[in-house]
């Protein structure tokens, strides 16, 4: 399975994503993920990312694209693979498809899941995640156990200094814009599906697999 995941940040692309892994033993290549490893770690590329995404802009091109094609080339993407958060842009979405046919590689799939604007913004403000596994909450819609801790592993909960309110805003403008533009893209390269990502994470992940084929 060689999949894009599409949407809109707060769409639960990367919540479906995990639960993909988890079913199929495919790596999820999240670029968010990765460049918030690197601004964790303090790498140069982290520095040089920070600033664009506290803004909730596009960290550059040439930044992500060697990221990811560096991820590609490792072993365990060979039988597959789950983009989550790229392409974000019809620079990328090209770049994606020349760097895939020199591996030799091909999309089956480019998912869209589509969540109305307004119930972004709740899905936003209250997203959680676990530091230490990466499990993610919903202090509105699946709140954990107890309060700022992982039902699975005990670990803090956080949230993004991106999700909030002031970040956000930007952050759907720029989907808009830049990202939205990609659903036609794909459309006519004939491997678009959507899915509707409203209703509980179950009941999503039942449409992602049924519109998956699986
Ligand atoms: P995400 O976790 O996918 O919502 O990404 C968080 C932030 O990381 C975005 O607001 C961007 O600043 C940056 N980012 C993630 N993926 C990309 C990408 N493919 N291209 C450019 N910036 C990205």
């Amino acid at each position: 399975m060689k999949l894009v995941l599409l949407g809109a940040p707060g769409a639960g692309k990367g919540t479906q994503a995990k639960k993909l892994i988890e079913k199929f033993g495919i790596p999820q290549i999240s670029t968010g993920d990765l460049l918030r490893a690197a601004v964790a770690a303090e790498t140069e590329l982290g520095v040089q990312a920070k600033s664009f995404m506290d803004q909730g802009e596009l960290v550059p091109d040439s930044v992500v694209l060697g990221m990811v094609e560096e991820r590609l080339n490792q072993d365990d993407c060979q039988q597959g693979y789950i983009l989550d958060g790229f392409p974000r842009n019809t620079v990328q979405a090209e770049a994606l498809d020349d760097m895939l046919q020199s591996l030799g590689m091909d999309l089956d799939m480019a998912l869209s899941v589509d969540v109305p604007l307004e119930d972004l913004m709740k899905r936003l403000t209250g997203r959680r995640t676990c530091r230490e596994c990466g499990q993610m909450y919903n202090i509105y819609f699946s709140p954990p156990a107890e309060e700022g801790r992982c039902d699975k592993c005990g670990g803090e909960l956080f949230q993004r200094d991106d999700d909030r309110e002031e970040t956000i805003s930007k952050r759907l403008e720029v989907y808009n814009r830049q990202t939205a533009p990609l659903i036609d893209y794909y459309r006519e390269k004939d491997i678009l599906k959507s899915v509707n990502g409203t209703g509980g994470i179950d009941e999503i992940f039942a449409n992602v697999l049924s519109t998956l084929g699986l």
